[in-house]
């Protein structure tokens, strides 16, 4: 082994420069043109009126330290989903639940399992706490529980499983999901990430807090970055076994949510007119986008969340890369889906009506244009 003193300068450890960086929707197009940012999934409209009046009464309070223990905003996601405020961790984005999980939960030569479309935040945080990341197949764009238990192993640690997933927009009903926990070593932690489940409305889907609460190795993580709006903030929030809360909040910053965002979070919560208004703003637009952009002659692939992925076939020589390009002209900013390993897809999330109408307008220019090649 190399002498500590041959080393010429601190050196991370392991994993950590096989990380692809995270690479967020863009938000820019020409200059000049007027945009629309279509590709990170957030909510056309906006926060709760109430949450934007709370976030800007906070600003009397910006010299004092949060409660550590955000326990305010625990107990009003405590009061709307019937659960047990002690079981609920908050945190910065649920991204940082997800790295603290990893932290956790994992360290070098332990496994972790994710999808093969899978969000990408779960590679990173994989080997952020030095262990390796194993990416089973799926079926037809949808995880498949017995390829993921076939890839379990004896070091297997954590299986990620984002349901409904990110980019692919499919999900697995519960007994699915069940099967799949059943199917776990019960030391292996099971990570639901449902940072989409308030725009599911199918009857066989469960957002996990049933499975949380009956086993010892399911965490559940949410968003307040999506149907709430506030991706700005940076909050989201875990319910999982109390011994995991525990080791949660051994690790985590004391103070790692801010009094913005917590009293936005309580606010935004309790708009419950609010959320139900995004959630039939997506239903609506989510249905006509699909419908529209089929009858173009686009693929379209079915997704219960706010966005989905069209796919540009090669053969009819309409690439996802021409059309990203065809429509960022026009200010319409999809997402590029190359480094999920889909490189013939963009995927575009539900806009205003506004935005909408003009990505189905210059699809249909695109494919025009196109076929007078
Ligand atoms: C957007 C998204 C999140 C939310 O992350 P935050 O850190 O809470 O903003 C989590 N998981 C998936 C799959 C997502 O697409």
């Amino acid at each position: 082994m190399a002498s500590e003193n041959m080393v010429k300068r601190p050196e991370p450890q392991r994993g950590v420069l096989e990380i692809e960086p995270y690479v967020g929707g863009r938000a820019s197009a020409e200059p000049g043109t007027r945009i629309f940012k279509l590709s990170a999934n957030e909510t056309p409209l906006g926060p709760s009126p109430r949450a934007k009046e709370a976030f800007a009464a906070a600003a009397d309070k910006l010299h004092l330290y949060p409660d550590g223990g955000a326990l305010g905003l625990r107990e009003a996601i405590a009061a709307r989903y019937g659960l047990n405020a002690d079981r609920i961790v908050c945190g910065a984005g649920s991204d940082e639940l997800l790295h603290l999980l990893a932290q956790a939960y994992l360290g070098e030569g332990d496994e972790a399992i994710t999808t093969e479309h899978g969000f990408l935040v779960y590679p990173i945080v994989t080997k952020a706490a030095g262990a390796t990341c194993v990416t089973v197949k799926e079926t037809a764009l949808h995880a498949d529980v017995d390829a993921i238990l076939d890839a379990v192993t004896p070091k297997t640690k954590i299986v990620f499983l984002a349901n409904p997933n990110n980019p692919t927009g499919s999900y697995l009903p519960a007994d699915e999901v069940r099967r799949l926990q059943q199917g776990l070593r019960p030391g292996i932690l099971l990570i639901l990430d449902a940072a989409y489940s308030e725009y599911v409305s199918r009857n066989d889907y469960e957002a996990g807090i049933e499975l949380v609460a009956t086993s010892e190795n399911v965490v559940m993580t949410r968003t307040f970055s999506k149907i709430y709006g506030l991706a700005a903030l940076r909050l989201g929030w875990m319910y999982a076994p109390a011994h995991i809360v525990d080791v949660v909040n051994r690790i985590r910053g004391p103070f790692n949510v801010s009094i913005p965002a917590i009293e936005a979070g309580i606010a935004a919560m309790a708009d419950t007119d609010h959320v139900e208004a995004a959630r039939q703003h997506n239903d609506k637009w989510l249905g006509w986008l699909s419908e529209e952009i089929s009858k173009l002659g686009y693929e379209i692939v079915p997704s219960v969340g706010n966005f989905f992925l069209i796919r540009f076939p090669k053969e009819q020589g309409k690439t996802a890369k021409d059309a990203d390009a065809f429509l960022m002209k026009r200010g319409l900013i999809l997402r590029q889906m190359s480094s999920y390993g889909l490189p013939d897809c963009l995927r575009l999330s539900v806009g205003s009506e506004e935005a909408n109408r003009l990505v189905v307008k210059a699809l249909a220019e695109f494919a025009d244009v196109k076929a007078a090649v």
